[in-house]
């Protein structure tokens, strides 16, 4: 019988919080810091600037001669997504084994990651390495990368920099090294109400926000029919999208206030900081026009969230990857992770982690005993690598 992977204690302990991203993550980050004081690792624990119960934790186990410079980052979000209204077959907060596979939320997404690194930590000190290795938990990824500008922050501040990093992401235990960027915008309308008999007397929110509707399509198409593109995602242009709409109280009042989202993400060819000057113009454009109408009335435009992109070439993370021997894969990916945030701040960084994205937000999210295995077998080799 195949042996069971190490790191199932570990996952079920992580499993057990429920750490849905509206709540909090602090009783999960004080479990594992408890366990890393206790294994004598200097752990830091940096609480959300204005959110109590959330926390990132960043822990160094130091290279022999005591430095902490350099070295590779094993990071992962401790938050998932909600299990809202999913069909779940056993609890989610219980990691439960079914057949060849562990079920529960977080498995793939991306507990299973954490787990093997946290169970390696005390085979990390049980012999010197040469290079130091950071580890690195936040909160709010599910929430559009926001905790990682936090703990980015906390390296500098705790005298860490990394030159390697490693985000735990379900890739199946492949290496991805290109992501889009992607940026989360929400733009208020304040209009000013009015009997609808009386539309002259009031400035209509809703009409307003229309405009940016069809901007946001408009670009969107354009992307889609002119490009820019590179083929290496699967989905080859820059997207961008309305995702929720909010105005309006009652069909006879001409609205006050109308709320959209937008998100967007782009391929490396396009800077979604332009796109967001861009978006800005428009949106300063339909400002002076509600003041035009009313001075009580207008529009503005704040980012929700900012996921830079990731594009990274040949460096040291690839080479420690082929020496690792790991597969890196060709593709690019849609969806963003703090690797674009770690690699902005100058770490040399790719995704990789156990576990399949497809399932990952998905009811009886599991990750399978063979990817826990593999990605044991990963940071046995890394750890054997940094004893060289
Ligand atoms: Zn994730």
């Amino acid at each position: 019988m195949t042996r069971m992977p190490r790191s199932v204690d570990w996952l079920q302990r992580l499993v057990a919080h429920d750490t849905t991203s509206r709540g909090p993550n602090q009783p999960l980050i004080d479990e594992v810091a408890e366990y890393l004081t206790g294994l004598g690792v200097t752990t830091h624990v940096r609480p959300h600037p204005d959110q109590p119960g959330k926390a990132n934790l960043v822990a160094t186990i130091p290279a022999a001669d005591g430095g902490s410079a350099g070295g590779v980052l094993l990071s992962g979000h401790t938050d998932v997504v909600p299990v809202d209204g999913q069909d779940w077959s056993s609890d989610p907060w219980v990691a439960t084994l079914v057949d060849d596979r562990i079920v529960g939320r977080g498995t793939a997404d991306m507990k299973g990651f954490l787990a093997v690194v946290l169970e390696a930590v005390p085979a990390m000190l049980a012999e010197p390495l040469n290079r130091p290795v950071h580890l690195a938990l936040s909160y709010d990824e599910e929430l559009g990368c926001l905790g990682a500008g936090d703990l980015v922050d906390c390296f500098a501040e705790v005298g860490i920099s990394p030159e390697v990093g490693f985000v735990g992401e379900p890739t199946g235990m492949r290496v991805i090294r290109a992501h889009k960027s992607s940026y989360v915008a929400e733009a208020v309308f304040t209009g000013v109400a009015a009997h609808s008999s009386l539309t002259n007397q009031g400035v209509n929110a809703i009409e307003y926000a229309a405009e940016l509707v069809r901007w946001c399509r408009d670009r969107a198409d354009r992307w889609r029919t002119e490009g820019p593109f590179d083929e290496a995602f699967p989905i080859a242009y820059t997207t961008m999208s309305v995702n929720t709409i909010d105005g309006g109280i009652a069909q006879n009042t001409v609205p006050d206030r109308c709320v959209l989202r937008f998100e967007y993400r782009a391929i490396g060819a396009v800077d979604p900081d332009a796109v967001l000057a861009e978006a800005e113009q428009f949106i300063a454009g339909l400002d002076e026009r509600m003041r035009a109408e009313d001075e009580r009335a207008g529009a503005r435009l704040s980012v929700l969230a900012r996921v830079p992109g990731l594009d990274t070439s040949d460096g040291p993370v690839t080479r420690l990857c082929r020496d690792l021997g790991l597969e890196i894969l060709p593709d690019k990916v849609t969806y963003g992770t703090e690797a674009g945030m770690f690699s902005e701040a100058g770490v040399d960084t790719v995704v990789c982690g156990p576990g399949d994205i497809a399932v990952a937000h998905a009811a009886d999210e599991y990750v399978t005993l063979d990817q826990l295995r593999a990605c044991e077998d990963f940071i046995d080799r890394l750890i054997d690598l940094l004893r060289r």
